[in-house]
């Protein structure tokens, strides 16, 4: 089951300019910003620039190519942080997902704890 993209969602309207954003990093398909409502003192959202709205539709859907940029963007971000880093992605309504094009949150800069639930 895929979701159909909204090409209003707010991390579309990021990528069009519409609404500015803290860069962290960019490359040909990918852009991390910093989260406006942090949970951790480093806490980062990466975004491919192409329309997908989860994993599963970014893990199906995507060239390899982009696959490889948003994951190497997104290493470089981790490699940031020597003392360790958390990667998740919410998907759907049970997984909490609230913005509907396909994100990563990578937090760092404190002990995390236990795997949240
Ligand atoms: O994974 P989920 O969809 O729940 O996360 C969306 C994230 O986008 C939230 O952490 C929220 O703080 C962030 N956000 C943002 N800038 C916006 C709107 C939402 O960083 N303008």
């Amino acid at each position: 089951m895929t979701m159909t993209y909204d090409p209003t969602n707010i991390f579309a309207r990021i990528l069009r300019g519409e609404i500015p954003n803290k860069t962290v990093a960019e490359s040909a398909h990918t852009l991390a910003f910093e989260d406006i409502a942090p949970h951790a003192p480093h806490h980062v959202l990466v975004i491919p620039k192409g329309a997908y709205t989860d994993f599963a539709d970014f893990a199906a859907r995507a060239p390899a190519e982009e696959m490889l940029d948003f994951h190497r963007t997104a290493a470089r971000i981790c490699e940031g942080f020597p003392e360790g880093y958390r990667v998740i992605t919410n998907a759907r309504g049970h997984g909490g997902q609230e913005v509907p094009h396909y994100h990563i949150h990578i937090l760092a800069g404190r002990p995390l704890g236990p795997m949240l639930t």
